[in-house]
């Protein structure tokens, strides 16, 4: 396994998730739960940190991140399920897990 992000909150660790999942890159997230899932982050505890399963992935991984920050932003999608407002470019909501509309 190889860490490709340090994500500065969970929002941002799901996203790149999920950018890396529609790429077929299975991924797995540490720290996800020292971190408030309401945005209330302590600062002096731990980042999300996003990790590649297989090392072979890193690469792609790290690029597709890379095109991921330079990429324009996408409108919010609101969550049909319970109503939350996600970034344009998660696949499932981040706060009930179902998956968004295109
Ligand atoms: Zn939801």
């Amino acid at each position: 396994m190889k860490r490709v992000l340090i994500a500065p909150s969970l929002l941002d660790a799901q996203l790149a998730v999920d950018a890396l999942s529609s790429l077929g890159i299975t991924t797995h997230i540490f720290n996800a739960n020292a971190a408030g899932a309401l945005g209330e982050v302590p600062f002096m505890q731990a980042q999300p940190e996003v990790w590649v399963d297989d090392d072979a992935q890193e690469a792609r991984a790290r690029g597709a991140l890379a095109g991921l920050r330079d990429a324009p932003p996408r409108a919010e999608k609101r969550c049909a399920h319970c109503g939350e407002l996600n970034p344009g470019n998660f696949l499932s909501c981040w706060q009930c897990g179902r998956a968004l509309p295109d």
